[in-house]
């Protein structure tokens, strides 16, 4: 018979490994974890998956352990890489910015280590499956089906599903069913990719983080004619290291409403900028204190904010490394890379090319232009794209989850406990990273996802010795 697991963890990208290694270092002795992961990759997730050595962290070092409570743990394993021979060189102070796949080693090292420290006093098995829906079973355990048929009970679930790929902000209707061939909707897909020629002309749909990513892997191999394309045209910003000023801590202490809020930050940095400062020092400054303002905005307020102001707030806030804002400048300076600000209407087929009908931003004139490839660079933009998947959507109906009042993710309580349909926390059901967005919104990086990891590791196995201790006691009556 299949044993009962005390936590099972669904989906093994950065947020489920980091909940597994707290929860390794919490949960009592004899305790049993289930780990079911899609692609049985465990540390990787959509961000660390690549192989790319051009894809860069967009954080230094220094700010990126996986422990929250131990800033240098990161350093330190790099350090220690560079004493067995390892390859590149880390400044002492961390001012540098890796490979995400040398980061993807580091996860996946740290869950190793934490494994063999607690082997023999707590069971850790990997399961390979998608999972497709989560029941109560008659003894109040949640029972997971996986796409390969079988079950897996267990006290606790934590849903670690990450964003979920969205298709191109287009609808059907609008796209002719010849050019879906030529639309790659996953830019993660590197198969996809290595499809286009270097002669190709490629439109990016998106020009954030993603299209950054996937312009450098096009151009690397030496595909010459990329456009990007976004409502705003605004390319992320780059990181500054060392901070030219230091942080600025942000004194709002009461809810303000958006417009308030707004012309706070906004006069907050271009004071700072007047006596010669750098702007980074006011966005940093607010972040610890982003979860509670955004917390304290009316939903209208917060959609207000996605509507108009995210597009800026966003390419402030996430950032490139240096070495890639030096890297696309250099593509845009030799006209290998054009950005436009407007909308795709429709994308069309002419000559066996796409034709994409687009408007550009602050005129009312379509235009068609012909490219050979279209890629959806905006596949991470889209709200509750985790609402698409079976898993969850079987919980919204059967009541025991809800989408969070504005649409972005699943809702969950401060605690990142899944909240049913009437609003109540339910039993032991949680979820961590991408999909909390809704509740936390700054909750998309390693530094929030760590700590939450900590504090759902911390709930958890308090709950376990609750549930043992309780045990005990009727036992001993
Ligand atoms: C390209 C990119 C670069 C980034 N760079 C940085 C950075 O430099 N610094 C930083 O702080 N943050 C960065 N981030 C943000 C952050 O680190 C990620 O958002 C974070 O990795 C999220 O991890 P996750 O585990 O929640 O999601 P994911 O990494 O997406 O992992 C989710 C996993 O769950 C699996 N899964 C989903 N559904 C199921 C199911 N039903 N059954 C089984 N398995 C399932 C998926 O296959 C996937 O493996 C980046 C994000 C991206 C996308």
């Amino acid at each position: 018979m299949d044993p009962i697991y005390d936590v099972a963890i669904i989906g093994m990208g950065f947020a489920g490994t980091a909940l597994a290694v707290q929860l390794m270092a919490r949960l009592p002795q004899g305790s049993r974890l289930a780990l079911v992961s899609g692609d049985g990759a465990i540390g990787e997730g959509l961000a660390y998956a690549t192989r790319n050595p051009l894809h860069l962290l967009n954080v230094p070092v220094y700010r990126i352990s996986m422990m929250p409570d131990d800033p240098h743990h990161f350093i330190r394993w790099l350090w220690s890489r560079q004493d067995e021979g390892g390859d590149g060189t880390i400044p002492a102070a961390g001012y540098s910015y890796v490979e995400r796949s040398l980061y993807a080693a580091y996860v996946r090292s740290t869950f190793d280590r934490a494994v063999a420290e607690r082997s023999g006093r707590i069971a850790v098995r990997p399961v390979m499956a998608r999972a497709e829906r989560i029941d109560r079973s008659e003894e109040g355990l949640h029972r997971i089906r996986l796409a390969d048929g079988r079950t897996i009970d267990s006290r606790f679930v934590a849903l670690c599903l990450g964003n979920g790929i969205g298709p191109l902000p287009l609808p059907p209707d609008r796209v002719a069913a010849e050019a879906r061939g030529r639309i790659i909707d996953d830019p993660f897909h590197d198969a996809r990719l290595a499809e286009i020629g270097p002669e190709a002309r490629v439109l990016l749909v998106g020009t954030g983080l993603t299209m950054v990513d996937t312009a450098l892997t096009l151009a690397e191999r030496g595909v010459g004619a990329l456009t990007a394309l976004s409502r705003h045209g605004l390319l992320p910003q780059a990181q500054v290291e060392p901070r030219p000023t230091p942080v600025q801590p942000v004194e709002i202490d009461s809810p303000v409403p958006l417009t308030a809020l707004f012309a706070m930050v906004r006069g907050a940095a271009r004071r700072l900028m007047a006596e010669g400062g750098d702007w980074r020092a006011v966005i940093d400054g607010l972040r610890p204190k982003t979860q509670r303002l955004w917390q304290s905005l009316s939903a209208a307020d917060r959609r207000r904010f996605l509507r108009h102001l995210n597009a800026y707030w966003t390419i402030h806030r996430h950032r490139m490394a240096p070495a890639v804002f030096e890297r696309l400048a250099a593509l845009k300076d030799a006209g290998r890379l054009r950005v436009v600000a407007g909308r795709v209407g429709a994308i069309g087929m002419a000559d066996g090319r796409p034709a994409v009908s687009l408007r550009r931003r602050g005129t009312d004139v379509a235009e068609t232009i012909a490219f050979d490839w279209v890629i959806n660079c905006a596949a991470l933009d889209r709200g509750n794209l985790i609402g698409a998947q079976p898993l969850v959507a079987a919980l919204y109906d059967a009541g025991a989850a809800r989408p969070d009042p504005i649409g972005l993710g699943i809702d969950v309580d401060a605690a990142s406990r899944l909240l049913d349909a009437q609003g109540r926390p339910g039993p032991g059901l949680f979820a961590l990273g991408p999909p909390t967005v809704g509740r936390f919104f700054e909750i998309t990086a390693v530094a929030e996802i760590r700590a939450q990891a900590a504090a759902v590791a911390t709930e958890i196995a308090a709950e376990i010795a609750r549930a043992n201790g309780s045990a005990e006691d009727a036992r001993a009556l």
